[in-house]
């Protein structure tokens, strides 16, 4: 058993170096992959198969993690955008992304007020 794991490893390794499918090991493998484009396509339609049958349990995972993930930077005083830089005090971003937002809400805010303003230029 163990020596098979290892066979395989070494296959691995032989195939990748020499840009050959580590699926199947007969194609050539895809440029910057490491699998022939149709193993790319049976995982890739395999991937779908698994998404769409574990649908609701995946989007439960992901909402669980990323509210998880909120209260816990939100918990550690850690900017929820950004994961990395601590939040400014009494936020849940940190600088640097509060700045962001604000900016894509003044941009918005800016283009609202040119649309408007090009409106009654356009009427005067
Ligand atoms: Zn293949
Ligand atoms: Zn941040």
């Amino acid at each position: 058993m163990r020596g098979e794991e290892i066979m395989c490893r070494a296959n691995y390794e032989y195939y990748k170096e020499h840009h050959i499918c580590v699926k199947c090991g007969q194609e050539d493998a895809e440029k910057d992959h490491t699998l022939c484009l149709n193993c790319m396509m049976k995982e890739r339609e395999r991937a779908a198969i698994y998404a769409q049958k574990h649908r609701e349990e995946l989007l439960e995972k992901h909402r669980i993690n990323s509210k998880n993930r909120y209260r816990r930077l939100k918990e550690q005083g850690i900017c929820t955008t950004c994961g990395k830089r601590p939040a400014v005090h009494d936020k849940i971003l940190c600088r640097y992304c509060s700045a962001k937002v604000n900016y894509r809400k003044r941009q918005k805010y800016l283009l609202n007020i040119y649309a408007t303003k090009n409106m009654c230029e356009i009427r005067i």
